[in-house]
């Protein structure tokens, strides 16, 4: 096929993006009436949030920030975490993981991954784990949670922190459970591409009063305040704080998300019936397109997410994703490893000493999932993506 022909036959408004937000009339009207009202920043809109989050997560406290990334550090900072310690991570995420630990002055250590949930391989914890090991910061690669009951007792065994990077597992459960009404720290992102987003913003929920005071603190310059015109700073901290436009639109999502998550799950349903059916016809037959795990009970489906078989293409993934894009599909990529990075690779880090991250690094591909998708655009992508592994196959 000639991709000049199929690039102008594809209008704008056909190109499927791999995500994109819903807000709906009432979010835009809340937006407006929190910018009539006088008071944008941090305020009573934060406030209703939070209390309709601790609510969400069990009654646990909660706290929300200026972003997932924000929000991470500030839980290591409460853990007390900093020059000297170990974190143990993947490196199979969002670079934010990685960064934060950095950031407090403590060293990433990276683990491998579980090749079928492509989550932190609980099994090879142990052996990572050092005198310095401060904490284990999993991550919900897609929404699925790791093993809980296996993360807990390790964690209690050794005496470590979780931190979890609940950046993607917004509304995921661990059998029955929501994540986030169980566990040490929890770390959420409402960044845009999130399942819940407040365009940007995260939150942390905590156990204890006095973590959760140290929040408050660290997000806003240390500051505590009394009496009618007393202020005192006693730690050092940032300006992390989310503002009530960005809580408002918090409020409307998180009242709109089993609406969301019921339409995720329904066009997920249909890429694993479309796919397995084109994976068994004659032409891909013997074809090895790893499909995500079929999980219908944990995982919220933040992401729809493929690994290629390279060695049955002809072509790196990068070709595939230009052929979809010129066919009016986007695709994404969840993630290039973090030790792959110039920074990372300049302090020591080796790609190598996780081999099954390292892989499912260059072959994993996000196939676009949003509630506002169509059934006719799950079946058009599915058409297109295996009309194009098809002519990518090795002979
Ligand atoms: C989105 C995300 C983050 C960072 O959140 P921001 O709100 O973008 O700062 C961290 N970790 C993971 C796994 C994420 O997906």
């Amino acid at each position: 096929m000639n991709e000049k022909t199929t690039l102008s036959s594809i209008s704008p408004s056909d190109f499927i993006p791999f995500t994109r937000p819903s807000f709906d009339e009432a979010t835009i009207a809340a937006v407006a009436a929190v910018m009539q009202s006088g008071w944008v920043t941090s305020g009573p809109k934060v406030a209703e949030f939070e209390a309709e989050l601790s609510h969400y997560f069990g009654g646990r406290p909660v706290r929300c920030f200026a972003n997932g990334t924000a929000t991470m550090k500030i839980a290591l900072q409460i853990a007390g975490i900093g020059a000297g310690d170990e974190v143990i991570t993947t490196p199979l995420s969002w670079v934010a993981t990685a960064n934060v630990i950095l950031s407090v002055g403590a060293k990433p250590v990276f683990v491998d991954i579980d090749p079928h949930t492509r989550n932190l391989d609980l099994k090879l914890i142990a052996a990572a784990i050092t005198p310095q090991t401060r904490a284990i910061m999993p991550v919900y690669l897609a929404g699925l949670p790791v093993n809980m009951d296996e993360l807990y007792a390790i964690a209690k065994s050794h005496q470590l922190r979780v931190i979890e990077d609940a950046a993607q597992a917004f509304g995921s459960q661990w059998v029955g459970k929501r994540i986030g009404s169980i566990g040490d720290l929890v770390s959420f992102s409402f960044q845009a591409n999130k399942n819940l987003t407040t365009v940007e913003g995260g939150c942390l929920v905590l156990n204890h009063a006095h973590e959760t005071a140290l929040a408050e603190k660290l997000r806003l310059q240390g500051l505590t305040r009394y009496g009618p015109d007393g202020m005192d700073v006693d730690v050092l901290g940032g300006k992390d704080n989310l503002t009530d436009i960005n809580a408002v639109i918090g409020l409307h999502q998180l009242k709109n998300l089993p609406t969301f998550q019921a339409r995720r799950v329904a066009i997920v349903k249909l890429y694993f019936e479309l796919l397995k059916a084109g994976l068994n016809t004659s032409a891909l037959k013997g074809f090895d397109l790893q499909l995500p795990p079929e999980n219908f009970t944990d995982t919220n489906w933040h992401l729809f997410q493929v690994l290629l078989p390279l060695q049955q293409l002809q072509v790196e993934r990068a070709q595939i994703m230009s052929e979809l894009k010129a066919l009016g599909i986007g695709t994404g990529v969840h993630y290039p490893i973090i030790t792959n990075f110039t920074l990372y690779r300049k302090l020591g880090y080796l790609a190598e000493s996780t081999p099954v991250a390292e892989v499912i690094g260059r072959s994993i591909l996000t196939l676009p999932l949003f509630p506002a998708m169509s059934d006719a655009d799950v079946k058009r992508i599915c058409a297109a993506f295996l009309q194009v592994l098809e002519g990518q196959r090795k002979a």
